[in-house]
């Protein structure tokens, strides 16, 4: 019995003395001053401060030798020792207790108080050595608590001759009261001010599990680790610099980290042959630039232990970069920061592999294509892009790299500590941080359940058709050459879009027509026999070329780029089209105009092709003659000419990813608007049937590209209103496939029609959800 032992002692001691522990304490005083604290933390004293008072006040006024406040973390279901008087103070954040460990711990479980006269008879009874206990057996622990939420144990403790009585247990779960009110206030400075721990800091429950939106398909298990331009630099200073290095240590982990860098660089140009050219370039340019070296140099030589001053003249070089107005500038700070860690790291553990992005799920705010393809090239696990679009072009490269990429709005995900592991379902979109093992089982038995390669081309059909025998084209959207292998091995129709944009988006300079002719060849050479699709140079918005893009627009969406650029820079543009035209040759070879929002732009580009068929003929080099000249369709402009368009174009290809954003003014890179991005949006199912029923009456050749053409509730209502080409990325061909096979022209053209019938978004959710409650 929780109360027994007190009570006899307390009959024993009335007995004796006519006075108990009762009379002495008083109770008016200390609810007061508890009241007068509580007042004090709202005027903003420190967490800290407020616990400490509270235990030096309950002390005295319960006429305790010991008052102490543990708190309940309930992520991991144990308590802290947070704050003492009368214990050993260097215990503080250091005595942890699981939920029904000793007296206190069962107090919290139990949910009410533990009286003890002699707390170390009791079975419960855990000895701590060193926290100076063990003289106080009179034991008093009452729960901190707001209903059923638990936060914490107060405990008081004396001498067993001076056992506590009822009315302390009242008075002092009055207080605790009190204290749950402060705390459940003070959680958030709880967080932040953790007592100095080994262990890792607690989640919130909020991002416990938190729901975003799928940009790469795949799964992920792995620590976290939060991409954070100060961070690393500053762990990086703290690590190096309780040991000496000298000035050949740093020599040598200067051509330790030039080796590393190099490697890397011959990897990745294995595997990523067209875009990977540069990527690690600025970084061995850095650890041989002089002006960098020599000031670290002359530091050491000054007397300046390398870590430090690796860490002082990066952290300078980072500053003024980060002073510019130029975003490309400011980021490239990441590459000086990159370099210090690895010749850091290198200088404390010469001769070690040191990757730290390696099997890591790395939490970012932005990226650019150029860090992704590095992050992806130093096996990163996942990334979870916090503030980003589903449709941006790095969610599109990273479904090229096979890198599960989530993207979320909940930017609390930038202040997970390191290490935390991190669960990544980029199937469908979710994370969870720190999972229980009942979330991982369940996570392992869908990773085993994934296709393979293998798995897919068995389930392929050799023919894509629907259900009653129509035949759809199914295309590759190809951003990288590696996609190639899946689109191949898929047997997929042709290259219905190349984004001929990732090469030159990752160089230093534009590449040369000999580069891009290397490149389009392997593409055209993958695919005999069939169509395949060249996409001319669609940069800008968010495809920076970072030597050409001076990035002062406003708005990069709707500034200088795609179609514009290249009828601005027509040298650029005429040497991407004769390595196109030569590497076409003897290929079934369409070339596409990306943004094209008039007839004269169009006509301006199609020039452009027809000098450059001249001049190669006049050369005499071999090339493709009479390339089909077709456009994608993705600003709203177009739909208002399109029968003017389908008068001379040969091809067309919808891409909705733009066509959205431009017709709903939905910037598709900002995940806070997400929701006003809809596909099924009246106007832009309207519009998607009224280009289709134009260009098939004009009898041109209609496929769709944007991200529209593998979201499987969209597939039927596209061939409902004749769309028979579809052009999706490689992962998503089978998927694309099934639902095909699975419809009937006559039922889709039925859907197609109820659709556009409808003109409120809600009743087109509604439709839609039943249907795919009926397949
Ligand atoms: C589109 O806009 O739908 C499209 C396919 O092009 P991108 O995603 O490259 O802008
Ligand atoms: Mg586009």
């Amino acid at each position: 019995m929780w109360f027994g032992g007190c009570k006899a002692l307390m009959e024993q001691s009335m007995k004796n003395d006519g006075q108990t522990a009762t009379s002495r304490l008083n109770k008016e005083q200390l609810l007061y001053d508890i009241q007068e604290l509580s007042h004090l933390f709202r005027e903003s004293a420190s967490i800290e401060t407020l616990l400490n008072r509270a235990v030096e006040m309950v002390a005295q006024r319960t006429q305790s030798a010991v008052c102490s406040i543990y708190l309940y973390n309930p992520d991991k279901q144990e308590l802290t020792l947070r704050a003492t008087k009368g214990l050993n103070p260097e215990s503080v954040g250091r005595v942890h207790l699981r939920l029904g460990q000793g007296l206190t711990g069962l107090a919290l479980q139990k949910m009410r108080p533990i009286c003890e006269s002699d707390a170390s008879r009791h079975p419960s009874y855990q000895f701590f050595p060193g926290i100076f206990e063990e003289q106080y057996n009179a034991f008093l622990a009452v729960p901190i608590a707001r209903g059923v939420s638990k936060m914490g144990v107060l405990v008081l403790q004396r001498e067993a001759s001076q056992c506590y009585d009822e009315a302390s247990i009242t008075a002092l779960e009055t207080v605790a009261s009190q204290l749950a009110n402060i705390i459940e206030n003070a959680q958030f400075l709880l967080g932040i001010h953790e007592p100095p721990s080994d262990r890792v800091r607690s989640v919130p429950d909020s991002l416990k599990f938190v729901r975003g939106r799928v940009a790469a398909e795949g799964f992920a298990y792995a620590p976290a680790l939060v991409l954070d331009k100060h961070k690393s630099l500053s762990s990086v200073l703290h690590q190096g610099s309780e040991k000496v290095y000298t000035l050949e240590d740093f020599r040598n982990a200067v051509a330790h980290t030039a080796d590393q860098l190099e490697k890397l660089q011959e990897q990745v140009e294995h595997k990523l042959s067209d875009a990977a050219s540069l990527i690690f370039a600025a970084h061995l340019m850095i650890l041989k630039d002089q002006d960098f070296i020599g000031k670290i140099t002359r530091r050491i030589a000054s007397g300046v232990n390398a870590s430090v001053a690796i860490a002082e003249v990066a952290t300078d070089y980072m500053r003024s970069f980060l002073a510019s107005d130029n975003a490309y500038t400011r980021e490239k700070a990441n590459d000086i920061e990159d370099v210090a860690v690895r010749l850091v790291n290198n200088l404390i553990s010469r001769g070690e592999e040191m990757n730290v992005h390696k099997d890591h799920v790395l939490i970012t705010r932005g990226l650019f294509p150029s860090d992704l393809l590095k992050l992806s090239s130093e096996g990163a696990a996942a990334i979870v892009l916090v503030g980003g679009g589903v449709t941006s072009h790095i969610s599109i490269l990273a479904r090229s790299l096979a890198l599960p990429m989530v993207i979320m709005d909940a930017f609390e995900l930038l202040d997970v500590p390191d290490g935390t592991p991190v669960l990544v379902d980029a199937e469908i979109g979710n994370i969870f941080v720190d999972p229980d093992d009942h979330v991982l089982e369940k996570f392992w038995i869908q990773r085993r359940a994934r296709l393979t390669l293998a798995d897919q081309k068995r389930l392929m059909k050799p023919v894509t058709q629907t259900a009653d025998g129509t035949r759809v084209l199914l295309l590759a959207n190809i951003n990288l050459l590696s996609d190639l292998k899946i689109a191949r091995e898929l047997n997929c129709d042709g290259i219905g879009l190349y984004r001929t944009e990732f090469p030159f988006i990752i160089r230093a300079t534009f590449p040369t027509e000999a580069e891009q002719y290397v490149i389009y060849r392997k593409l055209v050479d993958s695919m005999p026999g069939k169509p395949v699709t060249l996409r001319t140079l669609d940069a800008g918005g968010d495809k920076i070329l970072s030597y050409y893009h001076d990035l002062k627009e406003q708005n990069p969406a709707m500034g200088m780029r795609s179609i514009r650029f290249s009828l601005q820079n027509k040298p650029v543009f005429a040497e991407q089209l004769r390595a196109i035209l030569r590497a076409g040759a003897g290929a079934d070879l369409h070339i596409m105009f990306p943004m094209i929002s008039s007839l004269d732009e169009f006509r301006e580009a199609s020039d452009v092709v027809h000098e450059c068929l001249d001049q190669l003929a006049k050369q005499g080099l071999e090339h493709h003659g009479k390339p089909k000249l077709g456009m994608m369709v993705e600003l709203p402009s177009v739909a208002d000419l399109i029968d003017d368009f389908a008068r001379e174009v040969d091809f067309f290809s919808i891409g909705t990813n733009d066509l959205i954003q431009f017709l709903l003014a939905v910037d598709r890179t900002n995940e806070s608007v997400a929701d006003f991005y809809l596909p099924h949006h009246p106007a832009v199912l309207r519009m998607l049937n009224r280009i289709a029923r134009a260009v098939l009456a004009h009898g041109r050749e209609l496929s769709i590209c944007g991200d529209m053409a593998h979201q499987t509730p969209y597939i039927p209502f596209l061939l409902g209103i004749g769309i028979r080409a579809f052009s999706v990325d490689p992962i998503y061909l089978l998927r694309t496939q099934q639902t095909i096979l699975a419809t009937s022209l006559p039922d889709a053209e039925a859907f197609a029609q109820s659709l556009l019938s409808l003109s409120r978004v809600r009743d087109i959710e509604e439709l839609l959800k039943s249907r795919t409650a009926a397949d």
